[in-house]
């Protein structure tokens, strides 16, 4: 690939954007910065009537988050329409394109009638033999010339069609504004597109467009064909309608961006190794179409975590640290900076996404109230009778408060010892103390949490504990 390489992402601004949306604006850019060439962004709002307020700058704070910034753009098609006017001009006079005489219930009626006749509805089967000149106020068809094609594309392969796709498609319409049809198509030459990356939903039409850019005496580009993001299930096309999230959810959740580049390079592309976690300079590096899979990708939000997870435990502290900010509980705002980074040292290992925070470090902030159903659903600790319980609480107390300095391998060494002297298994002694200094059913390893927690804390949760039993 060269310099020339040029990309674009082209959403509509009809709504929030998902992965499905994304991910397709991942592959853009990933063509594009592998190739040093340009990626740039197309806001295709020629459908006024689906137009959503604010979604162009939704499409942009999401762009903004992942840092998929474009080299050039935003265009607007609205902004553009003369070019399409000029361009419609060319295929006026060339006598590939003409005024659409019929009224849209004609049109409905010859739709009917290829029904009746259980036949495919051409719209070119009812080309008007002289239609009159074009005026701006009916709509402008292209004279398709129908014939066999095969396409290359990218993903999919070789595709071969034949005349019966082809079919005189509307190139504006009566309000004034291009088809997407037509207008990507202009677009596309106009910005040098090399690699036109997009949803399957597409794939049937590329004839069409083949036969456009031949009337318009133009070379197509380098078709690239996206599989479909599935549901969780499998079985269906993910979709709004089906609970796909807006992206910037998960940048509200506290998702890194790195992490979700890694999440959509992976739906439906893979390296070819075992390898599942990238960084996006490796994603520049090894990216390449001809791994792009054909068959549907599964959308799996686990999936998603447990990669976040994993850059989480990838980053130093310090970055992390100032990653979190916005994340803790609000108890937290009592403590200070060396106080938070022991106790995000000890959550680093298992947080998969920072909104997970309160609930996982909530208890080195505040005391939280005795829950008797830590233990009483506890599959160990529910067979003990309280006052079992109580002596093992007792004796562990009594050691604590013998300890001067409450630091980690001291606490090991004196939490081994008490399994010696109570004959007691971790599992029933370590989640019994665990409770009571936490009041969490898991925590980060035991001795490590109460030396953040400290000694009095300790004792007095303790102490509260063996009150409540
Ligand atoms: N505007 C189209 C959409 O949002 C873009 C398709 C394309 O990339 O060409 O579905």
């Amino acid at each position: 690939m060269s310099k020339n390489v040029h990309t674009r992402f082209a959403p509509s601004p009809t709504g929030f954007l998902h992965a499905g949306g994304m991910r397709t604006a991942l592959f853009a850019w990933l063509v594009a910065k592998q190739a040093g060439g340009q990626f740039i962004l197309r806001i295709e709002d020629t459908d006024q009537k689906r137009k959503v307020d604010g979604a162009e700058q939704h499409i942009r704070d999401c762009l903004e988050w992942l840092n998929l910034n474009p080299d050039e753009g935003p265009f607007f098609q609205s902004e553009r329409l003369e070019l399409y006017r000029q361009y419609a001009g060319r295929l006026i006079e060339a006598g590939r394109a003409y005024s659409d005489p019929y009224s849209p219930q004609e049109v409905q009626k010859f739709r009917e009638q290829a029904q009746a006749e259980k036949k495919p509805f051409l719209y070119r089967n009812h080309r008007p033999e002289n239609p009159p000149a074009w005026d701006g106020k009916t709509p402008l068809r292209f004279k398709s010339e129908p014939k066999d094609y095969t396409t290359h594309d990218e993903v999919m392969g070789e595709l071969k069609t034949g005349p019966e796709v082809i079919d005189d498609f509307i190139l504006i319409k009566s309000d004034g504004f291009p088809t997407y049809n037509f207008a990507h198509v202009v677009d596309d030459l106009e910005m040098k597109i090399s690699h036109v990356i997009r949803g399957q939903e597409f794939l049937a039409s590329l004839p069409n467009y083949r036969n456009l850019h031949e009337a318009l005496g133009e070379n197509p580009p380098t078709f690239v064909t996206v599989p479909h993001i599935l549901n969780e299930q499998g079985n269906k096309k993910l979709s709004k309608r089906d609970g796909a999230k807006d992206i910037l959810e998960y940048r509200e959740q506290g998702y890194l961006p790195e992490a979700m580049i890694n999440f959509l390079a992976a739906l439906g592309w893979n390296d070819g190794t075992e390898q599942e976690v990238f960084t996006i300079d490796e994603l520049i590096k090894k990216f390449s179409l001809n791994r792009i899979q054909k068959s549907g990708a599964h959308f799996d939000e686990r999936r998603l975590s447990w990669l976040n997870g994993a850059h989480i435990r990838h980053m130093k502290l310090d970055e992390l640290y100032k990653k979190v900010s916005g994340f803790w509980p609000k108890t937290a705002e009592n403590y200070d900076e060396e106080y938070k980074n022991k106790v995000l040292s000890l959550v680093q290992q298992r947080l998969k996404f920072f909104a997970e925070l309160p609930e996982l470090t909530g208890f080195f902030f505040e005391d939280l109230p005795v829950n008797p159903k830590l233990i009483s659903e506890h599959k160990q600790l529910k067979k003990y009778d309280k006052s079992q319980l109580k002596e093992l609480l007792e004796i562990t107390k009594t050691e604590l408060e013998k300890l001067a300095g409450f630091k980690a391998d001291k606490l090991q060494e004196t939490l081994n010892g008490l399994l010696q002297t109570t004959g007691e298994k971790p599992a029933v002694l370590f989640s019994l103390i665990r409770i009571a200094t936490t009041q969490a059913a898991s925590s980060p390893g035991l001795a490590e949490t109460m030396e953040v927690l400290g000694q009095k804390t300790c004792l007095n949760r303790l102490g509260k504990q063996l009150q409540d039993l």
